[in-house]
C-alpha cells in the first residue's frame, strides 16, 4: 500500500514474524471495545489488547490526565526524592490492595512492566530473608507452566519451556515444582487433586532444605500457559506449606489483577493471601507502561528493620513511579471505581460462562474453561501440526472482525470489562462460525 510504513525495521516480539509478514494485520486506532485496522475495518477486541485494556480503549479521562501531567511534570526521579502524584497513586492503590485491609499488602513499589514487577518481587523476597537473618534462603521455587515475563528473573522461575529453550545455562538458583494441571480440574471439583499438587512443594522442601528457599511464585490462575484454573484447595495448601517452612508466597497477578476475575485481585477471589503480589497491565489500562508490587507490612518492615537490615536492597528503575504513568493509573483507578468495573466480571460471569459453553460440541473443541471474564477454548491439535488449527481460527476471526489470542491450541479470551451482553454474543457467534469452518 502506498501509505503503509515498511515492516522491515520493526523487530516483532515473539516468534510469529513469518506468519505476520505473509498477512500483516495493522491496527491504526481504537475506541471502546473496538480496534480499527489501517483499512478501516472494525475489530472487536476479545483480548483487551494483551489482557490490559480493562476499561476499554480511548478513555478521554486517561488521555486528559496524561496530557495534564506531561505539561506539569513530565519526569522526575524517585530516588532520594519524590513527587506528590507517585505518593497519591500508591495511597490509592493501598486502599484497594489485594486481600483488603486485613491482608496489609499495602506497601507499593512501582515498576515499568510485569517483568520488572516479577524481578522486583523476587529480589525483595530474597533481601527480606537476608534482613531477618535467613541469608541462606536464596532459592525461588516456580511452577511448571508458570509464566512470569521474559526478563532473566522471570524466565529463571518460569516453567514454559519455549521461553527458556535458548538459555539452557540460566544461572539462577531456582527449582520448579509441578502443577501438571489436568484440563479443567478446577471445575471438575477434585479437592484431593489440589492438595496433592501442592504437596509437591513439600517434596522440594524436603529435597533441598527449607533453609535454602526464599519464596515460591505462582500465577493464581495461569494465563499464558493456556488459561488454567487452580484445582480447589491448591492455593490454600501452598500457603500453609510456605508458612510452615518460613517461605514467602508470591502471587503473580499481572493478568488477574484489576478486576479480571470479577474481584479486584485474584487474591480476593480465592481468599488466599500471599506476601507479595506483582501487577502491571490493567494498572494503567495499558495506556502507559507501568507495574507495581504490593508487599505486606511484614515483608516491608522485616526488610527495613530486621536484625541484618544493613544488607540494603539497592533496587529501583529510572521509571519507578513515573509521573505520567501515575497520572494514567489514577485516572484508570477512578474509572474502575466509578463504573464498578473491579467487580463487573462477577455480574457478567454467568452470561459469559453460558455464552462460552454454547460452543461445546463444535468441531475439535475439547475443553472450555472460564473464570470471571476470562475464557479458554481448548482445541484438539491438528495431526502433526500443534497450534496450526488455533492459528487458522485466529486469522479467520480477525478477518470477520474479532481479535482473539491463541497460545498453542488454546484460544484465550479476556475482553475489556466494559463489555456488554450483545458483544459477548458477537464474540461467540464469530468464534463459533470460525470453529465450524476450521479444518
Ligand atoms: N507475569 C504474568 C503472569 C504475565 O502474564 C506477564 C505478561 N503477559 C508478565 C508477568 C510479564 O509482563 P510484561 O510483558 O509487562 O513484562
Amino acid at each position: 500500500k502506498p501509505n503503509s510504513p515498511s515492516l522491515e525495521n520493526f523487530w516483532m516480539p515473539f516468534t510469529a514474524n513469518r506468519q505476520f509478514k505473509a498477512a500483516p494485520r495493522l491496527l491504526a486506532s481504537a475506541e471502546g471495545m473496538y480496534y480499527t485496522d489501517i483499512d478501516g475495518n472494525k475489530v472487536l477486541d476479545g483480548t483487551a489488547g494483551l489482557w490490559c485494556v480493562n476499561v476499554g480503549h480511548g478513555r478521554e479521562r486517561i488521555a486528559q490526565a496524561v496530557e495534564r501531567q506531561l505539561r506539569t511534570l513530565d519526569f522526575a526521579p524517585t530516588f532520594q526524592m519524590g513527587h506528590p502524584i507517585a505518593f497519591e497513586f500508591a495511597e490509592k492503590l493501598a486502599a484497594i490492595a489485594p486481600g483488603g485491609p486485613a491482608a496489609k499488602l499495602d506497601r507499593v513499589f512501582f515498576t515499568g512492566s510485569g517483568s520488572e514487577s516479577v524481578d522486583t518481587a523476587l529480589k525483595i523476597a530474597i533481601a527480606y530473608q537476608r534482613a531477618i537473618g535467613q541469608g541462606t534462603r536464596s532459592r525461588i521455587i516456580g511452577r511448571e507452566k508458570g509464566y512470569h515475563g521474559v526478563g532473566f528473573g522471570g524466565i529463571s522461575v518460569g516453567g514454559l519451556v519455549n521461553n527458556r529453550r535458548v538459555f539452557p545455562q540460566i544461572p539462577a538458583d531456582h527449582m520448579r515444582h509441578t502443577l501438571n494441571i489436568e484440563r479443567n480440574a478446577f471445575s471438575k471439583g477434585l479437592p484431593q487433586h489440589g492438595i496433592e499438587l501442592a504437596e509437591d512443594l513439600e517434596r522440594l522442601v524436603a529435597l533441598h532444605g527449607a533453609e535454602t528457599i526464599a519464596a515460591v511464585i505462582v500465577e493464581p490462575m495461569s494465563g499464558s500457559a493456556g488459561v488454567i484454573m487452580p484445582p480447589k484447595g491448591y492455593l490454600e495448601r501452598l500457603r500453609a506449606i510456605a508458612d510452615k517452612h518460613g517461605i514467602l508466597l508470591i502471587f503473580d497477578e499481572v493478568i488477574t489483577g484489576f478486576g479480571r476475575l470479577g474481584t479486584p485481585f485474584a487474591t480476593d477471589y480465592f481468599g488466599v493471601v500471599p506476601d507479595l503480589v506483582t501487577t502491571a497491565k490493567g494498572i494503567t489500562n495499558g495506556a502507559i507502561p507501568m507495574g507495581a508490587v504490593f508487599a505486606s507490612r511484614k515483608v516491608y518492615d522485616g526488610l527495613m528493620t530486621g536484625p541484618e537490615n544493613q544488607i540494603e536492597l539497592f533496587h529501583g528503575y529510572t521509571y519507578s513511579g513515573h509521573p505520567v504513568a501515575c497520572a494514567a493509573g489514577i485516572a484508570t483507578l477512578e474509572i474502575y471505581q466509578e463504573d464498578g468495573l473491579l467487580t463487573r466480571g462477577a455480574e457478567l460471569a454467568e452470561t459469559w460462562q453460558d455464552a462460552l459453553h454454547s460452543l461445546k460440541g463444535l468441531p475439535n473443541v475439547i475443553d472450555i474453561r472460564n473464570l470471571g471474564i476470562v475464557g479458554a477454548i481448548e482445541l484438539a491439535p491438528r495431526d502433526g501440526a500443534p497450534g496450526a488449527r488455533a492459528y487458522d481460527i485466529f486469522v479467520d476471526c480477525f478477518q470477520k472482525g474479532l481479535l482473539i489470542r491463541v497460545t498453542g491450541d488454546v484460544i484465550a479470551l479476556s475482553p475489556p470489562l466494559i463489555i456488554e451482553k450483545d458483544e459477548i454474543g458477537k464474540i461467540v457467534s464469530i468464534l463459533g462460525d470460525a470453529l465450524k469452518r476450521a479444518l
